[in-house]
């Protein structure tokens, strides 16, 4: 646990959360400031900063409460859909360093709009650039 950290103290009870799950590994808890109603945040409850750094077995336990809890948020709002998405990392807008996956109730007519919208011009890559891009990406795992 990080003593400074929000998402550790909402974990270990120390601050108030709006905990819709917790099994010892994970915890689920409503965003304080949602961007739409079921707003929730999934966290490992182990203090790790970004996606990199999670052990397989953690990041495997995260993602099953995320796949176990999208369709019971949806249902709990009425949501026609959901925005599944983690910033990982400063750059990427993480302003929490506990890794967290947002899941975002939408309906058609939010006015949202898919997670596209986060980026401007996309660049325009070369079919030689694409294929080094995806060699190297292969080499690194
Ligand atoms: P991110 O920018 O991905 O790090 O998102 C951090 C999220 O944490 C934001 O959506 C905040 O609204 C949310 N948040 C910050 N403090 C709290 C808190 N005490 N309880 C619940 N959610 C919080
Ligand atoms: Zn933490």
């Amino acid at each position: 646990m990080s003593t400074d950290c929000i998402f550790c103290s909402i974990v270990a009870g120390d601050i108030p959360g709006r905990i819709v799950h917790e099994d010892g590994e994970i915890t689920a808890f409503l965003d304080a400031n949602p961007l739409a109603p079921g707003h929730t945040l999934v966290v490992p409850d182990e203090h790790t900063r970004r996606l990199n750094d999670l052990p397989d077995d953690t990041a495997r336990e995260l993602y099953e409460a995320v796949h176990a809890l999208v369709p019971a948020i949806e249902s709990a709002v009425d949501a026609d859909a959901t925005t599944v998405a983690v910033n990982n990392g400063e750059a990427a807008g993480q302003e929490v360093p506990h890794v967290h996956w947002h899941v975002v109730p939408r309906s058609a007519d939010d006015g949202g709009g898919p997670i596209h919208g986060a980026f401007g011009d996309r660049p325009d890559l070369a079919d030689d650039e694409l294929d080094g891009i995806a060699d190297r990406i292969r080499d690194a795992r």
